[in-house]
């Protein structure tokens, strides 16, 4: 099976560009952020998001699946149920960036995302992928922009949206995440030795899309 990890900070375009090259490759893409949210929509449920023994617990009573429709768009199941867009709200982003710094939760995750790399060509975005959950994946890319212009782009989607924000605020957000992620004790952000390190700041996401099936196509052959 081909298996290629894409990571890199939030808002550097991963999951567009990621599902993008898995459509024009016919590969499975596969988010791994919409695991760590649904531990947290799971923990928000039961009012346990500030407690990670009682988060621990949890996971002994729960059930996590992915599904893909015949599309490739990917489904998460809680307990059955689908909560794929739930899981997608402020509260869960920050709970996920929480729940996703307990050991016992990232390894409860990780066959599920070995299983399915193990029976399927995948692009896999997330944090970690290179790093933990496939160390023979190939290409491993490591995309990223400056926290300027990753702040940038989600300022503009935020106005457009019609939210009161300020670009210092977003920008401030970005390097919050950027340093929770990348320093935390366990599968913190970072490249490999292997990694192809792809600056999308000075691209349109139409080029950051070529590059990445580029890079992919010159690495699978
Ligand atoms: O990618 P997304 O923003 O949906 O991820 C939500 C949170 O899950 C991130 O803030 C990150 O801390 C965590 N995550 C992780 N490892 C992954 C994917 C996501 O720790 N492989």
């Amino acid at each position: 099976m081909i298996n290629v990890a894409i990571d890199g900070p939030a808002g550097a375009g991963k999951s567009t560009i990621a599902k993008a090259a898995a459509k024009e490759l016919g590969f499975i893409y596969v988010d791994t952020g919409a695991l760590y949210r649904t531990i947290a929509l799971s923990a928000s449920r039961l009012g346990v998001l500030d407690n990670d023994d009682k988060i621990i617990l949890m996971l002994k009573d729960i059930t996590v699946k992915l599904g893909f429709a015949d599309d490739g768009t990917q489904c998460v199941y809680l307990n059955g149920e689908d909560v794929s867009s739930q899981i997608r709200t402020p509260e869960i982003s920050m709970g996920a960036s929480k729940v996703s710094a307990i050991p016992k939760v990232r390894e409860f995750l990780l066959d599920l995302q070995r299983n399915i790399a193990a029976e399927n060509n995948v692009i896999m975005d997330g944090r970690d992928i290179a790093t933990v959950v496939l160390p023979n994946a190939n290409p491993k890319i490591f995309l990223f922009a400056s926290p300027e212009c990753r702040a940038q782009r989600r300022y503009k989607e935020l106005i457009e949206k019609g939210e009161k924000v300020t670009y210092e605020e977003v920008l401030a957000d970005v390097n919050q995440r950027d340093y929770q992620d990348s320093h935390r004790a366990v599968a913190p952000l970072k490249p490999t030795d292997e990694s192809i390190m792809a600056d999308t700041s000075a691209l349109t996401l139409e080029q950051s899309i070529s590059m990445i099936i580029d890079t992919i196509k010159a690495n699978i052959n």
